[in-house]
């Protein structure tokens, strides 16, 4: 079954789209958790990290240029911004398709909460 984040991949599902190409698509989060927080997510459907084939080198890596691109775009790039990829229960993965937040816009505090 398709996870919400291929529904927004292929229009199928709405979403706050802020870059597409061949590889990656990047939208808003939905429920944001600083003022700027959008999604970086490959095209292809890889569901976590633990999932990623070293074939797949070249699109994450693409999903990093493009976060960075999206930094510069947002106006955080320069105060900085955090990048994070959430794998599986421990890490309370919610979606099943991989995605990288990029979160900045606000001093972001510890990494951790405890
Ligand atoms: P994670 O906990 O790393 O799996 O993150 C999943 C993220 O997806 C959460 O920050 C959610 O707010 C976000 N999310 C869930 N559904 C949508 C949606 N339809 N559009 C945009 N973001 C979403």
């Amino acid at each position: 079954m398709a996870t919400l984040f291929e529904k927004i991949i292929n229009g199928e599902m709405d979403a706050d789209i802020v870059h597409q190409d061949s590889q990656v698509t990047a939208f808003r989060d939905i429920d944001p958790k600083a003022p700027t927080h959008i999604l970086v997510v490959p095209n292809k459907a890889i569901a976590t990290v633990n999932d990623i084939a070293d074939d797949d080198e070249l699109v994450i890596g693409h999903m990093v240029t493009v976060a960075r691109d999206l930094a510069r775009k947002e106006g955080i790039a320069d105060d900085g911004f955090r990048l994070l990829m959430n794998c599986n229960e421990h890490a309370g993965q919610e979606v099943f398709h991989l995605h990288m937040h990029l979160l900045g816009g606000r001093p972001l505090g510890p990494m951790l909460a405890g």
